[in-house]
């Protein structure tokens, strides 16, 4: 992916209600056509829903984030699943001390992880 289609999807998925397209090119400072084969781009490697959208009588396309499905292994470290989901603390990620057990216990998970492989 080249940086200004990381800056695109980034913009994209920041804007949960989706992006205009017409706006898009302005914000990514680059023109309209070069905004095309971004989106195209972002559209084929099925990241990006396009929607037709008419913006004060101009058709445009609304862009939106796809969601996709999270990799349940994502949320675990040595079959710890993490501590924020079902949490009912208050919320002081700086200086949880759950979650900083849960990040200690993942990072010992990819150095041995690594360690084994080598
Ligand atoms: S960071 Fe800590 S307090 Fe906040 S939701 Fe996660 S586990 Fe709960």
């Amino acid at each position: 992916m080249t940086e200004i289609e990381d800056e695109a999807i980034r913009l994209i998925q920041s804007t949960p209600e989706g992006i205009l397209q017409s706006e898009l090119w302005k914000l990514l400072n680059i023109d309209s056509r070069k905004c095309s084969r971004v989106v195209k781009k972002l559209i084929d490697t099925d990241m990006v829903d396009r929607l037709e959208y008419k913006s004060d009588g101009i058709k445009t396309y609304l862009l939106k984030a796809k969601k996709r499905a999270i990799d349940p292994g994502l949320l675990m470290a040595s079959g710890e699943l993490l501590p924020c989901i079902c949490c009912e603390e208050e919320c002081s990620i700086q200086d949880c001390p759950y979650l900083m057990d849960w990040m200690y216990q993942l990072a010992i998970d990819e150095f041995s992880e690594e360690n084994s492989e080598s």
